[in-house]
């Protein structure tokens, strides 16, 4: 039987970045489903194109899909332009893009590198935030999509470990900023199997020992971090800024 789900975002507008597959399409569709209208985008105008055909197979009409490489000014303005000439609004805006070009030793990493994952993964979810500013609603909601690596970078991917730290900080810095009118949130997913998450998912004995990390023995699902986003960004969260939601089966964190 379907699920029935709430309509939480009836009337609202959602911008998710990175959203043409993995966790950020996951959390383009939950929002859709409970009424959003929502702006999709990732680099590739062909991943674009196929994502939108997916949603609206799926009986989702309301959604526009834009390429925005998240680390370009002018595909970032450009996507909050088309948003307002569209909808006329932004109340959701979910931060979801990230790299990890190189699993090498952080003291190992080329600057070229610890400037890509930096600007990808930090500066541009900050300048994203400088051009859609002005245009949130009192009541709108920012979520960033950090990770449970940015707890505890992790050796093989310390770099990406520490950009997804930064946006713990980053979180509580802008709730700060941008209180009260606007609500800052953050989700932390541990490993779910996704593309970016293949090099784990392709080797069965990788993927057994994350799974017997987490107290619930699997590993997460899209729809699951997809839940935890929705729950923040809805008026069910109006009294929680600043905080970050851990959504990694209980794999141990932080108290
Ligand atoms: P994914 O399935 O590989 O999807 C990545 C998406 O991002 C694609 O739609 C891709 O489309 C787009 N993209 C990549 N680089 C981009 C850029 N510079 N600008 C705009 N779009 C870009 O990845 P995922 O696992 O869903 O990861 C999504 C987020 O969850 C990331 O922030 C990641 O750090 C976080 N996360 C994932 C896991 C996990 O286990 N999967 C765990 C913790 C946190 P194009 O190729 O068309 O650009």
């Amino acid at each position: 039987m379907e699920k029935m789900l709430a309509r939480r975002f009836e009337g609202k507008v959602a911008i998710v970045t990175a959203s043409t597959q993995g966790i950020g399409l996951g959390i383009a569709e939950r929002l859709a489903l409970e009424g959003a209208s929502v702006v999709i985008s990732s680099r590739k105008q062909k991943n674009v194109d196929e994502a939108v055909e997916k949603l609206r197979a799926k009986g989702i009409q309301q959604v526009m899909g834009l390429v925005c490489h998240v680390s370009d000014a002018e595909q970032r303005k450009n996507l909050i332009n088309k948003t307002i000439e569209k909808y006329g609004k932004i109340d959701v805006v979910v931060s979801n893009a990230a790299v990890n070009p190189a699993n090498i030793p952080l003291l190992q990493t080329q600057e070229s590198i610890l400037d890509k994952l930096w600007e990808t993964n930090v500066k541009a979810a900050i300048l994203l935030l400088k051009d859609a500013g002005p245009h949130l609603q009192k009541g709108s909601s920012v979520i960033f999509i950090s990770s449970l690596g940015g707890y505890q970078p992790q050796p093989s991917m310390a770099m990406y470990g520490v950009t997804k730290t930064a946006l713990l900080g980053l979180t509580k810095a802008l709730a700060a900023e941008m209180a009260p009118d606007v609500r800052v949130n953050c989700v932390a997913p541990g490993f779910v199997p996704t593309r970016f998450a293949a090099y784990i998912t392709a080797n069965e004995a990788a993927k057994k020992s994350f799974e017997k990390m987490t107290l619930l023995n699997r590993l997460g699902t899209t729809e699951e971090v997809a839940a935890a986003t929705a729950f923040l960004a809805s008026d069910d969260a109006s009294y929680i800024t600043g905080e970050t939601l851990i959504v990694a089966g209980g794999t141990p964190s932080r108290l």
